[in-house]
This record gives structure tokens, sequence and C-alpha cells, in this order.
């Protein structure tokens, strides 16, 4: 699985990962293999072949990228988590071929023929071809330890984890889904918030989501919401924060508008380490902050004590 995501300058031979906006046409990233030993490189000067080392933006430890994956994209010496895409999340939380995926073809429409520097229609298709996703969601039944869930992951490499229609409909077939066959549901979030590029129609998935999770809370059905780095906006407006229990990652930027656009409408200074996970515990916002490792045995123990009396009750 290619799980290099994220920006890597590599001793000199720098490389570009899409982030926001991939290259469209012909992507010149990585098609050039460096000579070893050729030309120039012959001088003294340490040539490494790219995408294997990536330097730490916290600690500015050089890691080896398979120590890197090997450790679920946490630093190992001071814990920063890289971003992450959801394939690979789905793969170090879920139990092994359990993943049913749902809906895994909807993709979206441009229904307002939007057009700003590129058109929404040319945005999707240049992210469709230069990622493995349909949409800024995955989204299926799992097995997570014994326990079975509907779990719905975003992915920030899709058009910044945007939420428009498909985000909306698919996590609301989830949480339905969930209800029906009386699962707990589990979103791990990561947003830009609201995909402007619909309009009112992404607005209105947060009402959707919102809905669809209250019909599952009376069912009396578990919701853990994990808030990733970032979780913005709409997002954060809508399903992020609606979870019986809301976790987070290590570090993670989370809140609904940007620190500037706060700044000026207060025109207070603020406090440091605001809209981070750890600020947002302080404050009674989320419930704890769980590290990337210890996520898949925390969720264990968390759906097992929510899951707990009414196996009792069951088994009576
Ligand atoms: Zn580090």
């Amino acid at each position: 699985m290619d799980t290099t995501t994220f920006i890597k300058k590599t001793l000199g031979l720098e490389t570009v990962e899409p982030a926001l906006t991939p290259p469209t046409g012909n992507a010149p990233a990585f098609t050039k293999k460096p000579k070893l030993g050729s030309g120039r490189s012959r001088t003294k000067k340490r040539e490494m072949p790219e995408g294997l080392w990536t330097k730490c933006p916290t600690c500015e430890t050089m890691l080896f990228d398979k120590e890197l994956d090997d450790n679920l994209k946490v630093c190992m010496k001071c814990n920063h988590h890289f971003p992450i895409g959801s394939r690979e999340r789905i793969h170090s939380l879920v139990e092994t071929c359990t993943f049913e995926e749902m809906d895994a073809t909807m993709s979206s429409v441009d229904v307002l023929h939007f057009k700003g520097a590129s058109t929404y229609a040319s945005k999707l298709e240049a992210y469709r071809k230069n990622t493995p996703l349909k949409d800024a969601v995955v989204t299926g039944l799992c097995r997570i330890g014994d326990e079975r869930v509907a779990l719905g992951v975003m992915d920030f490499n899709f058009l910044g984890g945007s939420m428009g229609s498909v985000v909306g409909e698919k996590l609301t077939r989830l949480i339905e889904r969930g209800t029906e066959k009386g699962l707990p549901v589990i979103i791990i979030s990561a947003s830009g918030g609201a995909r402007m590029y619909e309009g009112m129609f992404s607005l209105m998935q947060m009402a959707k989501t919102s809905a669809a999770l209250a019909y599952h809370a009376q069912r009396g059905l578990p919701y853990l919401s994990i808030l990733t780095h970032p979780t913005t906006a709409g997002v954060m407006a809508s399903y992020a924060t609606l979870g019986d229990l809301i976790l987070a990652e290590p570090g993670a930027m989370i809140g609904f508008a940007g620190p500037r656009v706060i700044k000026d409408t207060t025109q207070a200074e603020l406090p440091p380490g605001f809209q981070t996970a750890e600020f947002l515990l302080d404050h009674g916002l989320i419930d704890a902050i769980v590290s990337r490792q210890a996520m898949k045995a925390q969720l264990i123990a968390y759906l097992e004590f929510f899951t707990a009396g009414k196996k009792a009750a069951a088994a009576q």
C-alpha cells in the first residue's frame, strides 16, 4: 500500500505528494529515479533514494519510512501523529477481513456547475485519478475486537476531507444501517468542513447526519466520535461533536472557524494552544486523547463498557 501522503524533503531530493491540489495531467512526481553514482552525484554529497526517509516536523528527526509505517505513522521520538489515509486507518483498527464496505462506488456530481479557478467537475476528476478514493469517506460494517460496529473513516487526501452530498449520504446510510442492526457507530473525522462547491447541498448534510444519529441514540446505541487532525467547520458543528464519547488524537487541530477569523471577530487575543486536542480536553469539550497505537485497545474497552448492560440483559 502506498503510504506516503505528506510533503517530504529527502536530503536534497524533494518530492511533493498530493495534498490539497494534486497535479493534473502528467504528474512529474516519482517518475524520475535518482541515478546513484552518476554525473554530479559522484561528488562526496551523500545521495538517498527518494521516499525512504521523512523528517518529523515537530522534532526534526529523520525517520525511516518503513519504521514510521510500522509505527502507524507516529514519530518514534516525539509522538507526532502524521496524517494517515482512510484505508491504513481501517487496517490499523479492524479485525482482518471483516470490513464489508458500503456504497464504495458512490461519487459526487457537480450539481451547481461550480466554476472557480477550476471547475468542481475537473477537481473531482483529478482527485479520483490521483487518490485511491471516490470521495472523502469510506464506510462499512466490521468487527473491532469481538464487537460488530458500523465504521466511517474520513480521508483528508480527498478535497481536504470536505463533506459534500456523498460524504453526508454515505455516513447517513451507515448510521441507519447501524440503527437497523443494533450496532454501535464509530466515525473518525478529518475534515476542512462542508464542501463549498456543493453549497447548500453540503450544508444540509449537517442536519441529515445529525438526525440519523438522533434516531440511532433513541435506540440506546452508542456512538463514538474520533477527531483527528484537522477536524473543523461543518463537520465539527455536526456529527463530530455528537458522540456519546468524543476522542481525539494527540496534537489534532480541532475547531469551528479558523483562529484568524475568531481573532478578527472577537478582537481578543487567543490563549496559547487554542484549538488543539489538549486545550479542548482541558476545557471539557472532548472526553479523552488517545494515541494512534493505543486506539484499537481503547475502542475495544469502550465498546465492551457500552454493550455490557445489553449483553447482561440478553443473557438473563
Ligand atoms: Zn518527532
